[in-house]
């Protein structure tokens, strides 16, 4: 068998249905629009909500192995999908990540640090929390949140009732999170496959403007001691939590060298776009690998690069920038990523540029010097 179900029309299944298909893979997507990015490259979409378990059904008796592009599944279709096809990433993974909690509790089961957090369950609650933990502090939803949203940074206790009024609004748990000080966000992707083999990609550093992620600069500007121990800390999670496929890790490091683990994805994520050119497998190829039970592929980095995403106000100006450049010139190889999606959405995620350099601070100047993103 060979069809590749894949839950979520989104860019994460497009580029792993493009990269798959060089391996020979059949993919099929689900997902509510038509002419999803994924749907526009796969061999057939069908069109259905994602908690819809009759939709879920007809994707799995036409695939081999069901894989999905976000965690937020609703565990009566993840059930569907488990009885009627195989779905190698399992139920277990999806149920610890989608939920803060959970996942935070996985995450110190691993002997890995988070920063301290405690359920929030009432304002008086949250109050004796900050009194704690000290502001700023960040009251998140436990569930649903990404870009930022479902969440709020808290800068003094007279903020607590906003925050909890506005967040109790999406009826999930809460959790309260102390600020940490981070010097560098990093990310660390890493595959297992069902024999238990793990490889974990070069270590991102990532940059958010506002909660977006705005470049990932790889090689990261650490030492080899914490490269070290942010890949072993993934290569640890991973393994502790019975991966099959990827688990993106996102963590901080503070100025004493501590590593503090933000979230998990299990899923190809955004910081790992580029390993597409410059590593000698990419994460979606590695997801493929991994859910197919080949063996794992080399996660050698094969140039410096600055990965640089491309929001829905970002597309006219690269494209006119594209036209006037000389990549030569500058030494910079510049490879368009395009998601296939009509409307440039202001904060919309549309594509982004893979920055091949051999020295980073040079494509660091030519991102400044576009003022495409400044
Ligand atoms: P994503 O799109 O990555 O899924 P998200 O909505 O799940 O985003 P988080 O990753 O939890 O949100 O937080 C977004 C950003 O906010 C982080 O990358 C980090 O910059 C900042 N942040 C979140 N939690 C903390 C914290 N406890 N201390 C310091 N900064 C934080
Ligand atoms: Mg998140
Ligand atoms: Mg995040």
């Amino acid at each position: 068998g060979s069809t590749i179900g894949v839950l979520g029309g989104g860019q994460l299944g497009r580029m792993l249905a493009l990269a798959g298909r060089h391996m020979g893979y059949r993919f099929i997507t689900l997902d509510p629009t038509a002419d999803s990015p994924c749907g526009q490259v796969a061999d057939r979409q069908i069109i259905g909500e994602y908690d819809d378990a009759e939709a879920a059904g007809q994707l799995a008796a036409l695939s081999d192995v069901i894989t999905y592009e976000f965690e937020n599944i609703d565990a009566d279709v993840a059930a569907k999908l488990m009885t009627d096809s195989y779905v190698p990433q399992g139920s277990q993974l999806l149920y610890t990540t989608q939920h803060r909690i959970r996942e935070k509790r996985a995450i110190e089961a691993a002997g890995v640090k988070v920063a301290p957090y405690e359920q929030i369950e009432s304002l008086a609650q949250l109050q004796a929390a900050i009194g704690r933990f000290g502001t700023p502090c960040v009251l998140k939803t436990a569930t649903g949140g990404y870009d930022g949203k479902g969440q709020w940074v808290i800068r003094s206790l007279d903020e607590a009732g906003a925050a909890f009024a506005a967040l109790s609004l999406a009826k999930t748990e809460l959790v309260l999170e102390q600020f940490i000080r981070f010097e560098r966000e990093l990310s660390v992707i890493a595959a297992r496959n069902p024999r238990g083999e793990v490889k974990a990609f070069p270590v991102a550093e990532n940059i958010h403007v506002d909660n977006i992620l705005h470049l990932s600069i790889v090689p990261a500007r650490i030492s080899d001691a914490i490269r070290l121990k942010a890949e072993q800390l993934a290569i640890r999670i991973a393994a502790s939590l019975d991966v099959i496929g990827l688990i993106a890790v996102e963590m901080f490091l503070t100025e004493e060298g501590e590593l503090y683990v933000n979230e998990l994805a299990p899923r190809p994520h955004n910081s790992g776009h580029y390993t597409i050119e410059a590593c000698s497998t990419s994460q979606f190829e590695q997801h493929v690998r991994a859910i197919c039970n080949l063996p794992l592929g080399a996660t050698t980095l094969l140039s410096p690069v600055v990965m640089v995403n491309i929001l829905g106000q970002h597309v006219d100006p690269v494209m006119n920038w594209l036209l006037e450049q000389s990549e030569e010139a500058d030494g910079l190889s510049v490879k368009l990523h395009l998601y296939g999606k009509e409307e440039a959405k202001h904060q919309r995620k549309m594509g982004h540029l893979n920055l091949l350099t051999n020295d980073i601070n040079q494509a660091l100047k030519w991102v400044e010097d576009t003022q495409i993103w400044s």
